[in-house]
């Protein structure tokens, strides 16, 4: 995996504190891994890490670097930011996308050397502004626009909204006390934590968005708070959409039921005509971690297979059983042994 840094120059911890944080918090947002500042400041590291332990991934930041050093042992592509550069049009598809890069901006005057130690010297037009836009265009012609759809995966999620502000949490607390403020009684909560820890379980071994998942995997019976047959899916779907949530975790809880339903079983089921099929890998490992948890102890693919069987419903056992297949060949192991 190519690595992509930002070494940020010249920053001076009293003058410079929101322009070196606006350029740590663009590279952490237009797809950068890590920040390096030439200036040691205890206080800069700890906003960065905080924004990034609240809204997620896994962005780095090193004060105090020896710049000279770092640049000349640095064995990937170096590119430096400056106006008196060559215009980024005309040269971002040389820099090669296959080697780790160093991206270096200055604040005031850049010294002499990182011109020439520098492979590109790049202008995002040959104007004066800020080392914040210039970083912001340089990362985006780089990533061609995909930096935009990276994924995050943390606890603070913002809803995108039309007129105001909506941002979810999600956490266990948070989730649990959305349960409770829906009227969900004990026993329901207690089946839902132990469907999330099994829904963990699995998500760590394969990459998946773990609050998502957490949450997910203890909202999913929030719809019994009001109904408790077939369709509690789509109740707590509703349920949750009303309250904010984004559509990732409406459809985990919407598509959770019975291995998920098929149109056409939909329609005999008096359902909405609608495929209620997980799709994500999330949706996925909510929908068999509930399968695989009764009330609160961890039973057997065969003991949930046999009851859909002793039901009649045929289509559901297949879909338990495939996606039982498909979780355990992602994660290397049968979930009947976790
Ligand atoms: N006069 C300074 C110098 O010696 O380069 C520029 C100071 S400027 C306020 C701070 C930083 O913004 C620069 O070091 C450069 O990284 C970035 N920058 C400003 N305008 C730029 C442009 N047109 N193209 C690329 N980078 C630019």
């Amino acid at each position: 995996m190519v690595r992509i840094s930002v070494l940020r120059l010249g920053h001076r911890p009293q003058r410079d504190k929101r322009v070196t944080t606006h350029v740590c918090l663009v590279s952490r947002a237009f797809g950068a891994d890590e920040i390096l500042v030439n200036t040691r400041d205890a206080e800069l590291e700890k906003t960065v890490n905080d924004i990034t332990e609240r809204f997620g991934g896994n962005f780095t930041i090193k004060t105090g670097i020896n710049w000279k050093k770092y640049m000349q042992s640095f064995e990937g592509v170096k590119v430096h930011l400056t106006m008196y550069g060559i215009p980024v049009q005309d040269i971002i598809s040389e820099i090669p996308k296959d080697r780790d890069l160093l991206i270096i901006v200055g604040s005031e005057k850049v010294p002499g050397e990182v011109y020439k130690m520098a492979d590109f010297n790049v202008a995002i037009t040959n104007q004066p502004h800020s080392e914040v836009s210039a970083l912001a265009i340089f990362l985006d012609r780089y990533f061609e626009g995909n930096e935009l759809k990276k994924r995050f995966n943390g606890i603070m999620r913002v809803v995108p909204s039309k007129n105001g502000k909506n941002v979810k949490i999600f956490t266990r607390d948070e989730c649990i006390k959305v349960l409770k403020e829906q009227g969900a009684d004990e026993k329901l909560i207690d089946h839902s934590i132990a469907v999330a820890d099994l829904a963990l379980k699995i998500g760590v071994l394969c990459n998946a968005d773990l609050p998502l998942l957490e949450c997910g995997a203890i909202l999913h019976d929030i719809g019994r708070t009001r109904d408790n047959s077939v369709s509690h899916g789509i109740t707590g779907a509703l349920i949750l959409r009303s309250l904010g949530y984004p559509e990732d975790i409406v459809n985990i809880v919407k598509r959770h039921v019975g291995g998920g339903i098929e149109s056409e079983e939909a329609i005999k089921l008096g359902l909405p005509e609608t495929d209620l099929i997980p799709e994500t890998i999330e949706e996925k490992i909510v929908c068999q971690a509930d399968n695989l948890i009764s009330g609160t102890k961890k039973i057997k693919l065969e003991n949930i297979l046999d009851y859909y069987r002793k039901k009649g419903l045929i289509r559901s056992v297949e879909r338990i059983r495939s996606i039982h297949r498909y979780l355990s060949d992602l994660i290397g192991k049968d979930l009947d042994e976790l």
